[in-house]
């Protein structure tokens, strides 16, 4: 096993022990030594002091509360080569607050280090001639793929709550199964997850849906209590039944498989996360017609809904734009029979040119998702080609042969709303018909749009955001009324 640690970091266990030190190389890297998996980073503990540490290496840093160095291999190429950490062995104890131990010492011993650690196969070592040192049967677990805590589970979740979701996490990164004690672990103690940040929760929640099953994990956070501590919105889903025609599955279902979907084909988060979210509000919106069951303006909400759930859980804010738009958007015409390339303009106006293709991605979700995937793929190729020739018209009013300057040149008009309102209403002119995209065109009703007043210069501007549109604001309201919102 020796041969797979890299040079480098063999190099930095070999210093340690001809000082006489005690190295080995501990967690991640060696449990992914032993399943053949590329390890992320390479760490390594040891019983000299940070101090005894920096004073045998030429380049070193040193500036956190763990006692961790740094030490800095600038010739490496691969970047996880170039700092290599070095943590002296830690003793952790009393974690009073669920999140974080109140007292964490230096351990005199291997043992001591490994014990504080969360999971059989992140606590086995090995030391620079590959001899693995495995105190918990961290290496039977590997090897028929469970995790399972070091020592009492009940005990090891109320120490730190975070070990849950990050127990999940390793089951969907590794394709690994939970053992039944660490599970009733989970679901005994899974209400003090309340007690743990949300960044900390989005870090595992992100990395769950990153990883190659996300539906997997999510199923298991469902099962153990976890959901509602990512969102208490998405278990709603949970028992909804929607058309049998068009679905196979209800909409917790369907959002699990759409999310599949977009990690089967290696799709990133932005993508997975509007997969998963894109139907949220379908609960709320749900209505029965007959024997036909609608969720109309189930993506205006949905759109809300997603926004405020990934606000809070303080993801970046350009993501959760692109996010909330996506989900927003979901919902087009795509019968190339019957669409218009004016229409096909509009969809792209509204998601934005950068993020019709990932739109269209997420749609591919959707559909893989119903189960029932009705558009054959000759008529999505069809659709494909309509964007791409959409996308050479004007679809913003920065693509106008006129600009705000020019329309004022033109109507000796002051700077104002109006002018604002006059470029959207003429965008909406030449989305209808592109060869209206011309500068004399464009100035001469430029012209007659300034003799309208405000308000109905608004309205023509408005126009895109369609009668359809303005109903589900509409619809919005009283759906929120209903519900007391
Ligand atoms: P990855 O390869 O994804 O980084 P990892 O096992 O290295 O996986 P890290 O989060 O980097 O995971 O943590 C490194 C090691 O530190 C873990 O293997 C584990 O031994 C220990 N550890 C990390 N977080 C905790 C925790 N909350 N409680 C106990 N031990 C932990
Ligand atoms: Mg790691």
């Amino acid at each position: 096993m020796n041969n797979k640690i890299p040079p480098e970091v063999r190099a930095v266990a070999e210093t340690l022990e001809k000082a006489g030190y005690e190295a080995y190389l501990v967690g991640g890297c060696v449990r992914d030594l032993i399943i053949g998996r590329e390890p992320k980073d390479w760490d390594l503990t040891t019983n000299a002091s940070p101090e005894q540490i920096q004073a045998l290496f030429p380049h070193t840093y040193y500036e956190n509360m763990y006692g961790t160095v740094g030490v800095v291999n600038d010739e490496a190429t691969d970047e996880r080569l170039k700092n290599i950490e070095v943590t002296p062995y830690r003793l952790e104890s009393g974690y009073s607050d669920h999140r974080r131990p109140d007292k964490v010492e230096f351990g005199q011993s291997l043992e001591d280090d490994l014990k504080r650690r969360d999971f059989t196969i992140n606590a086995l070592a090995m030391d620079s001639k590959g001899q693995i040192i495995d105190l918990y049967n961290g290496q039977a677990d590997v090897n028929t793929k469970v995790i399972r805590t070091v020592g009492q589970a009940g005990e090891r979740f109320s120490e730190d709550a975070l070990r849950m979701l990050r127990a999940v996490r390793f089951a969907s990164e590794l394709g690994f199964s939970t053992s039944s004690e660490t599970m009733q672990g989970i679901m005994l103690h899974v209400k003090l997850l309340g007690d743990i940040s949300s960044e900390r929760i989005r870090d595992e929640f992100e990395r769950i849906i990153m990883s190659r099953e996300p539906m997997v994990g999510m199923v298991m956070c469902e099962k153990l209590g976890i959901l509602p501590y990512i969102s208490p919105v998405l278990i709603k889903t949970i028992g909804v039944e929607q058309n049998k025609q068009a679905h196979k599955y209800g909409v917790w279902e369907h959002l699990l498989r759409s999310l599949q979907h977009a990690a089967d084909r290696g799709w990133g988060l932005d993508i997975r996360l509007a997969a998963l979210f894109h139907d949220i509000s379908k609960p709320e919106t749900k209505h029965q017609v007959g024997n036909q069951t609608t969720f109309y303006g189930h993506e205006v909400v949905g759109a809300r809904v997603t926004r405020e759930t990934l606000t809070n859980l303080r993801f970046p804010v350009k993501l959760i734009e692109k996010v909330t738009k996506l989900v927003r958007w979901h919902m087009f015409f795509s019968d190339t029979e019957q669409v218009t390339l004016s229409a096909v303009r509009r969809m792209i106006a509204n998601v934005g040119r950068e993020n019709i293709w990932d739109l269209m991605n997420v749609r591919s979700c959707d559909r893989i998702g119903t189960g029932r995937p009705k558009e054959s793929p000759y008529r999505l190729r069809k659709y494909h080609a309509m964007i791409e020739e959409a996308m050479h018209d004007p679809i913003s009013v920065g693509m106008l042969k006129i600009d705000g300057k020019g329309i004022m040149d033109v109507t000796h008009e002051t700077p104002g709303p109006k002018i604002g309102f006059a470029l959207h209403a003429l965008l909406e002119e030449v989305i209808e018909d592109p060869n209206k995209n011309t500068k004399e065109y464009l100035e001469s009703r430029a012209g007659e749009l300034m003799k309208l007043d405000v308000g109905e210069l608004q309205k023509l501007g408005e126009k895109g955001k369609s009668v359809k549109d303005r109903e589900e604001e509409k619809l919005l309201e009283k759906i929120k009324k209903s519900h007391g919102v």
